[in-house]
């Protein structure tokens, strides 16, 4: 039998899946992906090929009360009745959260889901989605492995001063520190950056996660040493929904001066803010661009975006002492060739050129000249899930096939 994973990265009411299987020592396979979506209402299952050619599809009224739970069980009998010589070794799991202490990723018991559990409240957004599955699991399959793999782990490379807020001694011992985020796909882009350029790998790298979430990480040999993104995932570039650095006397005044609960602000500068706060009009860029040229709003909001993008790239610049590459990925960064125009343009003054013709067909390299080298490289925090959840539990197809 060949060992299969399943990865899964929960939502509210989606779930989106990959499955890999597992042969030898080479790296992980994509068998399939999919997504339900509509969970807790008129629920739908997709579930492609590795090479995205429609495999199979579902829906469910909202009556059939099709919830995580019940998603969960259909993808493990779908799995069965598609098993072809495979058998579910594992689940991996996107874990928006580690805290301090969960440097890597961690093989889920009891206790670790307690400790995991008591992060919620630094991540009331993600935290509680990411952990369902693993407590609906536990519960239906308690036999089957299951891995948390961590958006923060990638960033305990930190040093002390880069982790820290000028806060004092009480607060900062409840664990409020900077944390950084989208620590999967930083992971990804510094294990392939030799396979672009070996000098990058060795070197002074910025990649910029441009998707409906979006930070940036300032990379010295393929480890993070400074991010946008602190204690929560709301902090550094403003986002699809997410409004970014705000002054915290901003949150203040929305809850003494508009009257506004904690939950009502938390909403407003989580799911209100951002692309869409600014514009009035969409999270989603391509939606931004098209509206730009017409519509005031639109351009602000992608001028803001650009403008805050170059701003923290600066700030980077300086933690690195230097800059000898930048990276382009996620949704925006791997698909709105004018993003990265205005955002390679307004570098020049750190020697980046832009080559116009590769930044048009998506590069890898999109920069020309001696200086600093700009890339397109598309992320994979599947992958990465998949091979900390490999690797933790023993590597061989013999070990994970027990
Ligand atoms: P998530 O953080 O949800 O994983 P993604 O990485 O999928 O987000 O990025 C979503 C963003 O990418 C949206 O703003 C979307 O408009 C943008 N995007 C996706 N495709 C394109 C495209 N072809 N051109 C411009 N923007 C795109």
């Amino acid at each position: 039998m060949i060992p299969a994973l399943i990865i899964l990265n929960a939502g509210s009411s989606s779930l989106k899946f990959q499955v890999f299987e597992i042969v030898d020592d080479a790296e992980p396979r994509l068998v399939w992906k999919g997504l339900y979506e509509g969970l807790g209402g008129a629920a739908h299952f997709i579930v492609r090929h590795a090479g995205g050619a429609d495999l199979d599809e579902m829906s469910w009224a909202s009556a059939d009360v099709f919830g995580h739970e019940e998603a969960l069980m259909h993808l493990v009998s779908w799995l069965r009745g598609h098993q072809d010589g495979r058998k579910l070794a594992a689940i991996g799991h996107r874990v928006v959260h580690g805290g301090e202490a969960f440097p890597g990723p961690e093989l889920v018991d009891e206790s670790v889901l307690r400790s995991l559990e008591t992060l919620v409240p630094l991540a009331p957004l993600h935290q509680p989605h990411n952990l369902k599955p693993i407590q609906i699991m536990r519960r239906r399959l308690p036999e089957l492995p299951q891995v948390a793999c961590f958006d923060t782990a990638f960033h305990q490379s930190q040093s002390d001063i880069a982790s820290l807020f000028a806060l004092p001694q009480e607060i900062r011992e409840r664990g409020v520190r900077r944390y950084g985020f989208h620590g999967l796909s930083y992971d990804y882009i510094a294990s392939v950056l030799k396979d672009y350029d070996p000098h990058l790998a060795e070197g002074r790298v910025i990649v910029a996660h441009l998707g409906n979430g979006a930070s940036l990480c300032a990379l010295r040999g393929g480890t993070s040493i400074a991010t946008t993104m602190g204690f929560s995932a709301l902090d550094g570039l403003p986002m699809g929904t997410r409004c970014g650095a705000v002054d915290a006397g901003v949150v203040f005044y929305m809850l003494r001066e508009m009257k506004l609960t904690p939950e009502a602000a938390e909403r407003m500068l989580y799911t209100k803010s951002g692309l869409l706060g600014v514009s009035g009009l969409s999270n989603d860029m391509r939606v931004l661009r098209e509206r730009a040229t017409t519509n005031p709003d639109a351009k602000r909001a992608i001028d803001l975006f650009v403008y805050r993008i170059t701003r923290e790239i600066g700030s980077l610049v300086a933690a690195l002492g230097g800059i000898d590459g930048l990276i382009f990925t996620a949704g925006i960064g791997e698909n709105d060739v004018a993003t990265r125009a205005e955002v390679t343009n307004s570098l020049g003054w750190l020697g980046l050129v832009l080559d116009e013709a590769a930044n048009r067909t998506g590069g890898p390299r999109i920069s020309s000249g001696q200086g600093p080298t700009a890339w397109v490289i598309p992320t994979n925090e599947e992958l990465v899930i998949a091979r900390q959840t490999r690797s933790l539990l023993g590597a061989t197809q013999a070990s994970l096939a027990s």
